[in-house]
């Protein structure tokens, strides 16, 4: 009896693969093939954390794949999939778009949540621990770049924690000159009061290891 594995565990193992596909293995193939086009790839939420945690994650893949296996993330996956099911909007709506910074060719990708295309509006979907007056500045961010990406009109931010769920408001793209300079001018952390504490390399991350950060 004991070895056979029980109905939950092969359900959450299924969940587990198609995490590992959608947020791995199909972003490094797009990278990898539009790195073979000549553009350096930048997925959105590269542009809104540390720049340092793309040098982690391609040196220590092991420890971004670990993270899908926390339940706070597994929480969040099944959220996302019940919206998309009852939600009768585009799901991850995959967007590039195209920089040129003194002849680097970058390329902006990202796939947002769901997308109501009569209406162009954006939607993404957050776990948080509790429901905050105001949207975190990192979502904000990654809204206002989608709404670049995609050309659209406005987003929602949905929060869903267990005190609460709430949904915001944003209607204000970034523009060409803003997206320049996030490439231009990458930061570590990015956000200097929360993000060290909260990274999943912070064990071994000189910066916070030296208590620089
Ligand atoms: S610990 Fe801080 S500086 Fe280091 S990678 Fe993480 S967020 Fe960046």
């Amino acid at each position: 009896m004991d070895t056979l594995p029980l109905q939950g565990e092969l359900v959450l193992r299924k969940l587990i693969d198609a995490m590992r596909k959608k947020y791995v293995d199909e972003r490094e193939s797009y990278r990898k093939y539009y790195e073979s086009e000549g553009y350096e790839v930048v997925f959105v939420h590269e542009l809104c954390e540390c720049s340092r945690k793309r040098r982690y994650s391609k040196l220590f893949p092991e420890i971004s794949i670990s993270k899908l296996l926390k339940p706070h993330i597994i929480r969040g996956e099944l959220i996302h999939l019940a919206l998309e099911n009852v939600s009768n909007m585009k799901a991850n709506v995959r967007s590039g778009k195209k920089v040129k910074i003194n002849s680097r060719n970058f390329l902006i990708a990202g796939s947002v949540d769901l997308y109501d295309e009569n209406r162009r509006r954006i939607t993404e979907v957050k776990t948080v621990r509790s429901i905050v007056n105001t949207p975190f500045e990192h979502h904000i961010l990654q809204a206002r770049i989608y709404l670049w990406l995609l050309d659209a009109m406005d987003a929602e931010l949905w929060y869903f924690a267990s005190d609460g769920i709430k949904f915001y408001y944003i209607d204000s793209s970034c523009t060409d000159d803003e997206i320049r300079e996030i490439i231009k001018n990458p930061l570590a952390p990015r956000w200097p009061q929360w993000e060290c504490d909260m990274c999943e390399y912070n064990q071994l991350c000189e910066l916070k290891m030296q208590g620089i950060k």
